[in-house]
């Protein structure tokens, strides 16, 4: 059960790292784990070489044994709880494949204790509703959205392989044209489109080589609020991102149309971390929300009044330490 703290006010951005554990292929073959974390500081090092590493600090670090349920309550409620009350939120999980991005998005969620965020917030949302008291009603809508090499598609489609375009209009801002929104009352029936956009994505995933690993798939949950006695309304939206690999094209030597997909991949990360820097700094006048479909389509959920988090994955292994140093070096200008 969740224990929800509904006061819980936080930075508009927050940055975290999380480490998974090294794997047993990774201990097998004698790979070292390299991290030094301080937990309370919240301070995380790469130790490669046993020279005194500098540390980066972030507003909290969950070494390998933090529950999916610690990451919960600190990332996700406070950002949940505003969504409740109109506001917008975004959580990214950002890293190298392999360093638990889907882990923590989704989780295995047959399973209480390792579901991941999204699945958290449905209960977490639901049991929300179902205390408000009865002057209050609420209509929840889904969708499910990928970006894979600039393309938009729709995750919930019937035909989830037909490209997407984004539009703007005055009135409504930036959305996507035809994009499939579902209104959901349960737990079930949000867990069932959950689970048909992961079996798209993995369907795509497996026609085209792995795909999932270099898309970012958005999960938007969109809840609007109606107060009978006044006709007061709210919207928030939340969206809940699993984005692309951050890992570099060089270590993969990518060539022809894989070259093609990195170089988006890290256009659009890249986009994403000016865009947030500049939030953050609140300095610069002009945000570079054009410059990637990601940043564009999440515009109105990032900056303003809205709650953003970012939870950088790192691998603790040896082997990992360019891409972990890069992981952690983004994460850090970020904030
Ligand atoms: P990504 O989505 O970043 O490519 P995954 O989420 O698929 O990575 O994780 C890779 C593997 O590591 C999976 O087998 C996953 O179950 C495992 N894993 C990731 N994070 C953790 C963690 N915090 N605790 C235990 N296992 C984890
Ligand atoms: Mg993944």
């Amino acid at each position: 059960n969740l224990k929800v703290d509904a006061q819980a006010e936080v930075e508009n951005v927050r940055v975290f790292v999380r480490v998974r554990p090294l794997t047993k292929k990774e201990e097998a073959e004698g790979h070292q784990h390299i991290l030094l974390i301080d937990t309370k500081e919240n301070l995380i090092a790469l130790n490669r070489d046993g020279s005194s590493p500098k540390p980066f600090k972030f507003d909290q670090v969950f070494p390998e044994d933090a529950t999916q349920l610690t990451l919960y309550r600190v990332i996700a409620v406070p950002i949940v709880e505003k969504s409740l009350q109109g506001y917008n939120g975004t959580i990214f999980a950002y890293g190298q494949t392999g360093t638990g991005k889907t882990y923590t998005m989704a989780g295995n969620y047959t399973k209480p204790d390792l579901k991941g965020i999204i699945p958290n917030t449905f209960s977490h949302i639901f049991s929300q509703i179902s205390r408000a008291s009865g002057e209050t009603s609420f209509v929840v809508t889904v969708t499910y959205l990928e970006i894979y090499n600039e393309e938009v598609r729709d995750l919930l489609s019937a035909d989830p392989n037909k490209k997407l375009a984004i539009r703007e209009r005055p009135d409504v801002g930036v959305y996507v044209k035809d994009l499939m929104g579902f209104t959901v009352d349960s737990i079930e029936s949000i867990t069932e489109l959950l689970n048909r956009g992961n079996k798209n994505r993995v369907t795509r995933s497996t026609l085209m080589n792995d795909v999932s690993s270099r898309s970012h798939a958005i999960f938007t949950i969109t809840i609007e609020s109606k107060n009978r006695s006044n006709n007061k309304t709210t919207v928030g939206k939340l969206n809940l991102v699993d984005l692309a690999g951050s890992e570099r094209a060089s270590r993969t030597q990518a060539t022809g149309e894989r070259l093609r997909e990195a170089s988006n991949i890290n256009l659009s990360l890249s986009v994403l971390g000016n865009v947030i820097s500049a939030l953050v700094d609140g300095k610069s006048s002009h945000i570079p929300y054009r410059n990637s479909k990601l940043t564009r389509l999440l515009q109105d959920s990032l900056g303003g009044n809205s709650k953003t988090a970012m939870i950088a994955m790192v691998s603790p292994a040896d082997i990992d330490y360019e891409e972990s140093m890069c992981t952690l070096r983004y994460a850090a200008r970020v904030k």
